[in-house]
């Protein structure tokens, strides 16, 4: 599917974060509040591979605004937490958020990588 048709498609609640978001789909859910959720990867890029994102639909970082930036920060602050509760905050681990085609990003649905697990120096990706 071409990008914007895929968009489009996602936010015609088609969005399978926001099913997983509010249990209509199975993920492996790591942590949870009012305001993120964070499951395993389903194709995982390292031994720990867990994403975050907002309970909220918001396609990418592309549509953040100022009036998100307690989310934002919130987002970041639950990945922290995360990092330590999964083990790999001592040895150290990467986030990533992709944003559009050049990036890479298939699901539009912001979302923060975490991975870990593992010696990443070498990797670019
Ligand atoms: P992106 O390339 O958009 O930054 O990353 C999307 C990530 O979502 C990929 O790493 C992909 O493996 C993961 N993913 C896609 N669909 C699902 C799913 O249905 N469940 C889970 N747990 N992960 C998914
Ligand atoms: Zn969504």
């Amino acid at each position: 599917m071409a990008g914007a048709v895929l968009w489009a498609y996602y936010n015609m609640g088609n969005c399978i974060f926001c099913k997983i978001v509010d249990g209509t789909s199975k993920a492996e859910v790591v942590f949870r509040d009012e305001q993120v959720t964070a499951f395993h990867d389903i194709h995982p890029a390292a031994p720990k591979h867990i994403l975050v994102v907002p309970n909220r639909h918001i396609p990418s970082m592309n549509e953040i605004t100022p009036g998100d930036e307690a989310l934002i920060g919130h987002l970041f602050s639950a990945a922290r937490q995360i990092a330590e509760e999964q083990g790999i905050a001592g040895e150290g681990y990467r986030l990533v958020i992709n944003t559009g085609t050049y990036a890479g990003q298939v699901v539009p649905h912001l979302h923060l990588h975490i991975l870990g697990g593992a010696d990443l120096r070498h990797r670019t990706r």
